[in-house]
């Protein structure tokens, strides 16, 4: 059978020759096919006795199936790829979720309590970010050389010297000068609740920003009393925090509100039995309030003999931090996505 050995070095001495995947190719063609070179050995096989053709048929077979591993050995170092080619669809593999936006955590705080009052028959009002300090201190109430004034102070937007004072520009410390606005423009009944943001002087820390969130509430009618403020309020406790939480009202002073009170509710972590976030108290500050001080009433030209009305005001920040566990109040602002795809 040595004339098949010759047959396969020839063979592998051509192979070795192919530079490219095309030549190995046609190799398998040339030598393989149905006109290739081992055919025309076989055509010899019937001439020769049974034994023999045997052999010879079977060396014939080995000799072909050499060949075809050298080429396919060929090809694979030509194209340097060693592994099987990967199937380019893969149906099995999870497809790629797409990110869908969401609602700031602080926004929606504030559409939630929005809604709440909206239920209670307040209807949303909004006032401008820039106010004259007529609007911000004087027509609530607070008298600008007055140490009341301080914790509402804010970013003025003109000269601090200006002779236009009290009519200087400036960012509204609170919302509370939309009541004025409502008030002015309309005569009671009045029943509005007031989302937005307000500015103050105060360095960002764990439990402040300069820019920060406020959702204030007005009632003006003949006959409203403190009664319906603490029926209003407790409702709304309850809604925004869960069937179970009582309120509190604690005296307290605010310019524009007489009597004022700072109301607290049960702590949302404890229940009211006290720990270590209530500082053992059972109760957490949320809001202030009070009747809507007469002086107020007069500036907005509603008779203050006839009507009263009660005001609220509460940080969304603050009831957002409460409701979602957040210990930072800057967490809101840095926004990071980790963060904000919790909710
Ligand atoms: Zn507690």
């Amino acid at each position: 059978m040595s004339d098949l050995d010759d047959v396969k070095a020839e063979f592998l001495k051509t192979l070795d020759g192919a530079k490219a995947a095309g030549e190995a190719e046609k190799l398998r063609t040339d030598w393989l096919g149905r006109t290739g070179r081992l055919r025309k050995l076989t055509e010899d096989l019937g001439k020769l006795p049974v034994e023999q053709k045997k052999l010879r048929g079977k060396a014939i077979n080995d000799l072909k199936v050499a060949l075809e591993a050298a080429i396919d050995e060929r090809l694979k170092s030509l194209s340097g790829v060693k592994a099987a080619p990967v199937d380019p669809i893969d149906v099995t593999i999870p497809g790629a979720r797409p990110r869908y936006g969401r609602r700031h955590p602080v926004y929606a705080t504030m559409d939630e309590i929005r809604h709440i009052f909206e239920k209670l028959g307040f209807e949303a009002a909004y006032g401008p970010e820039i106010e004259t300090a007529y609007y911000n201190f004087e027509a609530l109430n607070i008298p600008l050389d007055h140490p009341a004034a301080e914790p509402f102070d804010t970013y003025y937007l003109d000269d601090p010297d200006a002779a236009s004072r009290p009519y200087r520009y400036l960012l509204r410390s609170h919302t509370s000068p939309a009541q004025m606005h409502v008030m002015e423009s309309r005569k009671p009944p009045i029943r509005v609740v007031v989302p937005g943001k307000v500015f103050r002087t105060d360095p960002a820390d764990a439990s402040h920003l300069p820019v920060f969130h406020q959702c204030e509430g007005l009632m003006v009618d003949e006959g409203v009393t403190f009664a319906d403020l603490k029926g209003v309020l407790a409702i709304a406790a309850k809604e925004l925090f869960g069937a179970k939480t009582e309120t509190r009202f604690r005296p307290s002073y605010f310019p524009f509100t007489e009597p004022s009170a700072e109301v607290d509710v049960t702590c949302l972590l404890c229940g009211g039995g006290g720990c270590p976030a209530c500082k053992g108290s059972g109760w957490i500050e949320i809001l202030g309030c009070g009747m809507v001080h007469p002086r107020v009433l007069e500036y907005a030209k509603i008779d203050p003999a006839k009507y009263t009305g009660f005001a609220f005001g509460m940080g969304v920040e603050r009831v957002a931090m409460l409701k979602l566990g957040v210990p930072d109040i800057r967490h809101f602002i840095r926004n990071h996505p980790l963060f904000l795809r919790q909710w």
